[in-house]
Parts: structure tokens; sequence; C-alpha cells
């Protein structure tokens, strides 16, 4: 049985893989370049929109760190994940775990307790006035140098009490995981929760290197595990998460077209595959669009929309007993919707 849209908005859902500048809307874009007086090359909500597109992945990156350019101070950071909150809220997402590139916001002047105060003010805001949960990912950007990775580590010292999980990501190609091993063992020594884009444009064994060296808990993206069956295999025997992304892997021409993606045959090998947005304001929606997306091209039935929703669950790094209370609410929602 198919999904209605209806269903796949109401269930309660986790998001693993959110990078938060990568939901800087036209609306905001245009509302945060003018209180800073930063000119962009477009002045309408459709100018901007018309310029969201690209090639490939290093042509995003090029577009995706430009906007970044009007994300100054902490207001900004603030409202950035208020929005993005917000949305969670309309699309009964429980939990979510939001990531940012601090080195993206350093290079350009602007100091870690800028992006920090902004983002810990608006989830402490989700958590006390509507119950959100939501954990943050600080991650390190694979195509810069290791050493810097290790000295931002070292910066958000007085921040880690909100920081949960370090991530790895950027432009992976040349980049291999094992480059990180030093500030990945250095963010575990904090108690630190890991996780690393690893086969999105790379090959199989990144993601082998990104469990192996970094000791990832869980791989971002993970599309080209598939190209190994042995590592398919062991991910599933382990129930090692992949949080998946199928609207930015056809955008990024990770793959030809959502037909040919293969979150659905990795969720029937027993891997614990999530759909995630990663950045949702360039690569045409937020979570359920993402669902429903995948309904439309490759038939996603009902079981296994509710499969992909238990597997975001049981793979995020909120407390086990939280985890346990959404998954029992997912299975309750399950049966208890009969307005197909
Ligand atoms: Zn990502």
């Amino acid at each position: 049985m198919l999904p209605t849209n209806e269903f796949l908005l109401a269930l309660p859902k986790a998001e693993l893989h959110l990078h938060i500048e990568g939901t800087l809307g036209a609306a905001r874009l245009l509302d945060r370049a003018e209180r800073h007086g930063v000119v962009l090359p477009y002045e309408t909500k459709d100018e901007v929109d018309a310029a969201y597109s690209f090639a490939n992945l290093d042509e995003f990156l090029a577009l995706y760190y430009r906007g970044c350019d009007v994300l100054r101070d902490a207001e900004d950071f603030y409202l950035l994940a208020k929005d993005y909150l917000d949305t969670c809220e309309v699309e009964n997402i429980r939990h979510t775990e939001i990531g940012f590139d601090p080195q993206a916001h350093l290079v350009r002047g602007i100091a870690l307790d800028e992006v920090m105060t902004g983002l810990s003010n608006a989830i402490a805001e989700a958590r006390s006035a509507r119950g959100q949960s939501v954990s943050l990912i600080m991650n390190f950007m694979r195509d810069r140098a290791p050493s810097e990775a290790l000295q931002v580590l070292e910066s958000a010292d007085r921040w880690i009490e909100q920081i949960d999980a370090v991530g790895l990501d950027s432009a992976e190609r040349d980049f291999p995981p094992a480059l990180f091993a030093e500030v990945f063992a250095a963010a575990k020594d904090r108690g630190l929760r890991l996780t690393a884009h690893a086969g999105e444009e790379g090959p199989s064994g990144y993601v082998v290197s990104a469990l192996e060296d970094l000791g990832a808990e869980r791989i971002d993206h993970g599309v080209h595990a598939e190209d190994d069956p042995a590592l398919v295999r062991e991910l599933a025997r382990r129930r090692t998460g992949l949080t998946m992304c199928p609207l930015s892997n056809v955008e990024l021409k990770v793959v030809p077209d959502l037909a040919a993606h293969n979150v659905l045959r990795l969720l029937d090998a027993g891997v614990a595959v999530s759909v995630n947005s990663d950045d949702p304001a360039y690569f045409g929606g937020y979570l359920t669009a993402n669902f429903v997306a995948l309904r439309d091209a490759l038939g996603m039935t009902r079981s296994q929309a509710v499969a992909l929703a238990r597997g975001a669950f049981e793979t995020g790094f909120a407390n086990p007993k939280d985890i346990e209370r959404w998954l029992v609410e997912v299975e309750a929602f399950d049966q208890a919707w009969v307005r197909d």
C-alpha cells in the first residue's frame, strides 16, 4: 500500500542529516543581506530560486558558501535555526540532529561564539517552549587541513556542553576519512558521538575507512556502500545507520535520477537507512518532500516509510529512553492510522 501525503506528513519522524547553513531559503537570504548591506547578484526571491542550480558538488558548494556570507552574527544563526525548527514542528519531526560548519564561518572572520550563541538560543527555546528534541553536530570540512579541524575542536571546548557529536563533510573526493583520525579520537575523548559523510561521491572504501579509522557510529550518505556486497552485509549485521538524502543525491548527480536510488534496496537488505534532507533550501524540499519523492519515484510502500522512520530514530544520538518512546509512538501511529 502506498502512503498518502497526509500520512507521510503526520508520521512521527527524525532527521539526522541536515546542514543548518543549507536551510537558508530565499526570503531569509534576502532579509539578512539587507540587514548587513551585503550586495547579492539577485534581488528577488525568484532570482534566488533561479540561481540555486548547479551541476555537481563543487558548484553547489561554491554557491552555498557564497550564501553563508549573509550569516554574520548570533541573530542570523538564531533565525536560521528557528526557521528550521519551526519546519520540524509542522512536519512532525520529533527529533532532529542539526549539523553546522564552524570553518565556513571562521574563514570569514565570524567568531565561533556568534554561531554557537545563535544556534544554542534557538535550540534551547525549541526544547523549552515546544519540547522538541535537538542534537547538535559540529562538522569538520574535509577539504581543509586536519590540523585546523583539531584547532576548531579545541576552541569549541567552552561550548562542549551544547555539542553532541562531530561529523565530517564538504568535498569528499581525494580527502579520505583517515586524514581525520586524530581529531575524531580527540572528539571521542571529549565524550562526543561520531558520524562522517562517506560514499557520497567517494568510493565504498571511504565508508569502510570512516567506520574503522574514525570510529564513526553511522555514515552520512553511504550511497556507494552498495558497491561492496560484503560491506552491505556487515552494515546490516551491525545495524549501522546510513543517513541517506535522496533529493540531494539527484541534485548533485550522485544518482542519475530518483528511480535509480538505492535507499529501498539497502532498506530491504536490512541496513538501518534513514531519509534526510541534507540542504533542503538548495535541493528542492524538506524531509517530508523526500519521503513523497521516494513514493512517487520508487513506489515506496507505507510499511517501507515506517521502517525508514524507525531507522532514523534507532540510529539517532538521542538518549535510549527517548528513542524507545519514539519507536513505540511510530508503531502506535501506524496501527491507528485509518485515513488512507
Ligand atoms: Zn551532508
